[in-house]
């Protein structure tokens, strides 16, 4: 017997806690029962239906996408503007982002319909390293570097210590290009991380997630991340 909630985020139908969200709302039924409390204990015979349809045991799928700029990081926007779903409308499983990065962010993006994986690698203690090509205005000072290295305090948190490695510095145009090295991945951190020394970014591309990286890919397209990759970054 499983927690209704996992079960619906291991089908791949959505995140643990948006299952949690479809139960509280009293859209998930069980034999035909509504069933609105968490942690209900379900088992393989029983028949799930969320908004009326029934739960489909989907293979797991994994992609990793080279995201574009200028994509939302999610299935739908309000205002018509390009998403990721958008680029997996050929693929019959449902895939999700896995974690997010900003609209104008670039670089690699996992996608899945695997709810656990999701849960596993946006969890704050997987620790999993990534690192991203930052340019930012103005020159950062090697105190600033110290500073962002060591922890910076955003809403009150302190960020995990960092790695950063300055890769150009042009003078002419005021900016800075550099390469930073993460453990934890709290929304916006890279900007935040920055904008708290005074230097705004400019343009942010995730090169690595753990060993993956976007060898042969192109912005807009994707491959399949293979058992051996998944089994790494689990
Ligand atoms: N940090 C940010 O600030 N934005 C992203 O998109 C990813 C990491």
């Amino acid at each position: 017997m499983e927690r209704l909630q996992k079960v619906i985020a291991q089908s791949g139908y959505t995140s643990r806690r948006k299952a949690e969200e479809l139960i509280k709302a009293g859209k998930v039924e069980v034999n035909g029962v509504v069933c609105n409390v968490l942690g209900t204990k379900v088992s393989g015979n029983d028949v799930i239906t969320i908004n009326g349809h029934s739960l489909e045991k989907e293979n797991k799928v994994y992609y990793l996408f080279y995201k574009p700029k200028g994509v939302i990081c999610s299935m739908k926007d309000e205002h018509n503007r390009p998403c990721v779903a958008d680029y997996f409308t050929a693929i019959k499983e449902r895939v999700y982002p896995v974690g997010r990065l900003d609209y104008d962010t670039t670089g690699v993006l996992f996608m899945s319909n695997d709810g656990e994986f999701a849960n596993l690698m946006m969890h704050p203690s997987s620790h999993l390293e990534k690192i991203y090509e930052v340019s930012i205005k103005g020159i950062l000072k090697t105190k600033e570097k110290k500073m962002l290295e060591s922890g910076v305090y955003l809403e009150g948190v302190k960020t995990l210590p960092a790695k950063i490695k300055v890769v150009d510095v042009d003078d002419e145009h005021g900016t800075t290009m550099l390469m930073i090295r993460l453990i934890e991945g709290k929304n916006r951190q890279v900007k935040k991380m920055f904008e708290s020394v005074g230097h705004p970014v400019k343009r942010l591309h995730r090169i690595m997630i753990g060993p993956i990286d976007l060898k042969g890919l192109t912005p807009g397209s994707c491959r399949r991340l293979t058992p051996h990759e998944v089994k790494v970054l689990r």
